[in-house]
């Protein structure tokens, strides 16, 4: 097998070199993504990947359509481990989870994270009414269950709405310790402009808190190009506008294609790096042996 992938990928080098493509939030056919393991694999050796780090979204006890399930959860692990050592050393290839927080309903991460997860991804795509009247589901390819919630659980509030994605953020943060926060502000990919606008004050509050929290917690932001290539959202999740602010908080950054198919492992990478290195950001977080180390952005993608 080595051999094959030698003479197919003459190229494909063993040695870090941080230009080398990455990606840490890869979904597949053990949730709602569209292709195997194997093959996201062999894609990303095709396109020289150094490291690409697997997150289906983590089991959750109640009926739903796109996350692992927990009868699957050792049989991905397994299957992981055993692509980890076949495709040694032309990739390095690692175990996490994108884990939902839903704060009455969720595992604590850190079951998950003892059963040998390399990193773990916390992210918010049920939003919890205070009142627990129901799930305020703000993610999907249709706006309807977005507008449903809005209107349904928080009487039509968008800042109510607003501030209690930000705020289980924040909790999920506080609590549950993930490495790396997925699309941090996605509660803007269904307003669309017309609830509420990424300038208005009351909402610039809401992320500078979170910010603030992210900082003083350590945690990694991704930079998330899926709204970008699905035609979602013309910008990353979150904002290129926030840049700058996470640049001068010190906030460590990474770059996710949150692939759901192996044609989109690096969707819009480069053009992430281009933008990043065009506001000032000099390095970016990629898991190495056993920690997240920050790797030089190549200053050449800026010009
Ligand atoms: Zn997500
Ligand atoms: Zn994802």
């Amino acid at each position: 097998m080595e051999r094959q992938f030698e003479n197919l990928y003459p190229e494909a080098r063993q040695n870090e070199i941080s230009m080398r493509k990455f990606n840490f939030h890869t979904h597949s056919l053990y949730c709602d993504g569209k292709s195997g393991l194997r093959e996201i694999v062999e894609e990303a050796i095709r396109n020289d990947f150094a490291a690409l780090g697997f997150s289906s979204h983590a089991p959750l006890p109640m009926v739903n359509s796109y996350a692992l399930s927990f009868e699957q959860f050792q049989n991905y692990l397994r299957e992981l481990e055993k692509l980890r050592q076949e495709f040694h050393p032309h990739i390095r290839i690692y175990k996490s989870l994108e884990i939902d927080y839903i704060p009455s309903v969720s595992f604590p991460f850190e079951a998950f994270r003892k059963q040998g997860l390399d990193y773990t991804i916390g992210g918010v795509h049920l939003v919890e009414e205070s009142g627990s009247r129901g799930l305020w589901f703000i993610d999907g390819s249709s706006p309807e269950p977005y507008d449903r919630g809005l209107r349904e659980l928080f009487g039509g509030d968008i800042r109510k709405a607003v501030r209690q994605f930000f705020h289980q953020s924040m909790e999920m943060l506080a609590t549950q310790k993930p490495d790396i926060i997925a699309h941090f502000d996605k509660i803007k990919m269904h307003n669309k402009g017309r609830f509420f606008d990424e300038q208005d004050t009351w909402y610039q509050k809401l992320v500078k808190d979170l910010l603030h929290l992210i900082k003083e917690q350590g945690t990694i932001v991704e930079m998330n190009t899926r709204g970008l290539y699905k035609k979602r959202f013309d910008d990353w999740f979150p904002s290129r506008r926030w840049v700058k602010e996470m640049k001068n908080l010190g906030i460590p950054l990474t770059i996710s294609t949150d692939a759901h198919h192996k044609d989109e492992l690096d969707a819009c990478f480069e053009q992430t790096q281009k933008m990043l290195v065009e506001n000032g950001i000099k390095t970016v977080m990629v898991f190495g042996e056993n920690a997240w180390e920050a790797r030089p952005l190549d200053e050449k993608k800026g010009h």
